[in-house]
């Protein structure tokens, strides 16, 4: 996302952009609902990508109790889009043959003026500007600042988006149409509609984006980390590999406490599969040509669905500086400036909500943060909500 938004904003002020992607296949159908916020649907607008049938509107929010009644509702009107719809709007502004899959960038060297980067095939390319917008893993960022490493938040989450066609009609009816939440203790369960496969959003054809957080300190996950063959995984298992016990405990579990409606979601998801929690942001994400956006810069937890958001804003304020800076060198000076800032606000922001599960609370603030959050109306009004560093 990062990058194919840094791509659009930079060539729309004259710069010569190429998009190098490490995977050798066009990234569709990873099926993940992303929430919109004010600030991505003007960045989608600015890019010139458009908002052209991004997602479908959610009226209102609900919360459930463990028998799938409804204890409280919010009217808070929202667009939840999903990621291979953004994907789809963001590479249609760039020219095909300046994207170019199957170039895992390894390393790098810079001079002051330019900046090489070097691929995994042995290929290499030169430019004014290295930007990483390679994700939370950034090869890029390792590069520049290898101590920089994501924090487990010591939380993971199950997820899954069953479709429309397959939920039970007390589902459709009661939860399919909302953002709905459950709040079992020091856990979360959260779901909302998305578009189907081919962005399809014909009643009928949608799915219903389902998440489960859940505690687990890091020797489970490493447990859970190793996969069906044996193999042990350092940050998460590929969701074909993820071992079948695993999901079927899982499902056991879930039995035990979940609403009916949420359990049909649980159970029409096919291939569940996990997500750990991580987070970070660095003290400078400016290093000499090299510029980080997005995930690779500073990483939230995903309690406010705002990581698209700060990727597009990211890329925005880049090409804005870039544009009215006549030396490209002041022009980063003020990208760090004002990114870096915001980057840890919005990751210290994720820590905030994130009490709600429990873990890991140090100071006074953290307790609470806690104890406002064991209210779920508090929840409803806390999570992924628009405009939320302005309160
Ligand atoms: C459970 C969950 C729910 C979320 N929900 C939301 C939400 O509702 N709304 C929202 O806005 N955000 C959400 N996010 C966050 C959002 O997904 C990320 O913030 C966003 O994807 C970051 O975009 P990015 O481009 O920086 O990184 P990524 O999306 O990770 O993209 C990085 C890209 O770089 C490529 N790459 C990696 N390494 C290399 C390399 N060495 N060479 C070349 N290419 C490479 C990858 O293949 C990938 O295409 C959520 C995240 C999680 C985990």
């Amino acid at each position: 996302m990062s990058g194919l938004f840094t791509a659009a904003f930079l060539r729309k002020i004259g710069w010569d952009v190429d998009v190098f992607e490490r995977s050798p296949v066009e990234l569709v159908g990873r099926g993940a609902g992303i929430t919109t916020h004010p600030e991505l649907i003007e960045a989608l607008e600015a890019s010139g990508a458009g908002t052209q049938d991004l997602g479908i509107e959610v009226e209102r929010r609900i919360t459930l109790d463990r028998e799938g009644r409804v204890i409280a509702e919010r009217k808070l009107p929202q667009l939840m889009t999903s990621w291979d719809r953004l994907q789809r709007l963001l590479r249609g502004t760039i020219d095909e043959s300046r994207y170019h899959l199957g170039r895992a960038f390894v390393r790098l060297e810079q001079n002051g003026l330019e900046v090489r980067a070097y691929f995994r095939d042995g290929s290499f390319e030169t430019g004014d500007l290295l930007v990483g917008g390679d994700g939370i893993r950034s090869a890029v960022r390792a590069s520049v600042a290898p101590d920089v490493q994501p924090i487990y938040a010591g939380y993971y989450i199950w997820r899954g988006a069953p479709n429309e066609s397959d939920l039970e009609p007390a589902t459709l009816e009661s939860i399919f149409p909302y953002y709905a939440f459950y709040f079992p203790e020091r856990q979360q369960v959260l779901g909302y509609p998305i578009a189907g496969f081919n962005d399809d959003m014909r009643p009928g054809h949608r799915r219903y984006n389902f998440i489960w957080y859940r505690v687990g300190d890091a020797d489970r996950l490493r447990q859970m980390c190793v996969d069906e063959r044996g193999e042990q995984h350092d940050y998460s298992v590929p969701p074909p590999l993820i071992r079948k016990d695993l999901i079927a405990e899982m499902r056991r579990e879930a039995e035990a406490i979940m609403p009916p409606v949420l359990l049909d979601c649980l159970n029409k998801i096919e291939r569940p599969f996990f997500t750990p929690i991580y987070d970070f942001s660095t003290p400078n994400i400016v290093f000499g040509r090299v510029v980080l956006v997005g995930d690779a810069g500073a990483s939230s937890r995903p309690h406010m669905g705002f990581g698209v958001a700060k990727a597009a804003g990211d890329a925005q304020a880049l090409a804005g500086f870039l544009g009215e800076y006549e030396d490209i060198d002041a022009a980063l000076a003020r990208y760090n400036d004002v990114r870096q800032p915001y980057g840890e606000r919005v990751m210290l922001h994720g820590r905030k909500l994130g009490t709600h599960l429990g873990v890991n609370l140090k100071t006074e603030e953290d307790h609470r943060m806690w104890q406002l959050l064991q209210d779920h109306r508090a929840m409803m009004d806390w999570i992924a909500v628009p405009n939320f560093l302005a309160a």
